[in-house]
């Protein structure tokens, strides 16, 4: 079971989670802690060595770029933004994302019209979960790794 939620993981949840970063860092610098709660408050659980690695890569593609949040210090966190071309790659993305929820989960002529038992759930949580707006201005509290 461990090895099919594996296989899951790497196969799919790997490019949504890529999708959650892109989307999170075009509006605020992110870093790994927050990332990692945020993707938790979605029910993924992400551990750090997926996430990041999976920051590295992103940055050798060239979509963020990081620094250390205080240069002197090696061990500060470390604050991912996107560049320019993180930027396109998630206005590529989003055309993507749209059509493909309109092929897969359905072509509604108003929100929320069509109330699937997966839309019911993520609407008892705190936040919209669809909104790409999402006007959450308060970060996730901040854990100790
Ligand atoms: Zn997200």
């Amino acid at each position: 079971m461990a090895h099919h939620a594996r296989a899951f993981d790497r196969e799919i949840l790997l490019s949504f989670w890529k999708i959650h970063i892109l989307h999170h860092a075009s509006e605020r610098p992110v870093y790994g802690q927050w990332i990692a709660q945020e993707l938790r408050e979605h029910g993924y659980d992400i551990s750090p060595g997926t996430l990041y690695p999976l920051l590295d890569r992103m940055q050798r593609q060239g979509w963020l770029r990081s620094r250390q949040s205080d240069p002197g210090n090696p061990r500060s966190r470390r604050d991912y933004r996107l560049t320019a071309e993180g930027r396109s790659t998630l206005a590529r993305v989003r055309r993507q994302v749209n059509e493909l929820h309109q092929e897969v989960v359905g072509r509604s002529p108003g929100r929320g019209s069509s109330a699937s038992p997966t839309r019911q759930r993520e609407s008892q949580r705190t936040k919209p979960a669809r909104s790409t707006r999402s006007s959450r201005g308060n970060r996730p509290a901040q854990r100790p790794r």
